[in-house]
């Protein structure tokens, strides 16, 4: 029995359900009932935070963890950036989660339509520091590109490769590894359809 810390009892499995459910009730437009009272926010700053899954997303303003997963304050650690790309300061994002935090689940999220993929397959040079994250994209889309694949299932089967990606980079940190190898952290990928709201996890 892998070890908890005390604020946190819900193992990765359980995690990951509580984001199904958060997802089904967004989809069926039925949220629950969230406490964003001050009373809720003094209990917060005292005992801190303890997150139950991390998500790393893209900054697309269509894709709010906290809403798409039908959860309150203190409930997801979230790291954004656009193409949901992992460089140093992310990775060390998530690694505070699971270190410091202790939470059991961290959730890789891509999503349909996603502008930093559909940039990446466009290719050109783009401006100021944009080309920083198509270049994280790139060796995604060429995987694909390699299968003989175009156009908008390109670009989708781009953002799935690219979640699957960025899932293989987080298992390389020391910090995360352990974790993993303890049974006390999870990784997994998903996709949010933009279309029906719903999250579709890859495992
Ligand atoms: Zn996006």
């Amino acid at each position: 029995m892998s070890h908890n810390h005390a604020k946190n009892l819900v193992s990765p499995d359980q995690a990951k359900q509580k984001l199904v459910d958060g997802n089904h009730r967004f989809v069926n437009e039925n949220y629950g009932a969230k406490d964003l009272s001050s009373n809720r926010r003094m209990t917060l700053l005292k005992e801190g935070q303890f997150p139950f899954a991390a998500v790393l997303t893209c900054s697309d303003s269509r894709v709010p963890p906290e809403i798409l997963f039908d959860q309150a304050l203190g409930d997801i650690f979230v790291i954004r950036t656009a193409g949901n790309v992992l460089d140093d300061v992310s990775m060390g994002s998530v690694e505070y989660a699971v270190d410091h935090l202790h939470t059991p689940l961290v959730v890789v999220l891509g999503h349909e339509n996603c502008g930093a993929v559909i940039a990446t397959v466009e290719g050109g040079d783009p401006p100021g520091s944009i080309g920083a994250i198509t270049a994280m994209i790139a060796p995604s889309v060429q995987k694909v590109q390699s299968m003989g694949i175009a156009g908008k299932e390109l670009c989708e089967m781009a953002a799935d490769v690219n979640v699957g990606a960025t899932l293989s980079d987080l298992r390389t940190s020391p910090v995360i590894k352990e974790k993993i190898d303890k049974g006390e952290v999870a990784l997994v990928g998903a996709k949010y359809l933009l279309s029906s709201g719903e999250v579709v996890f890859f495992e």
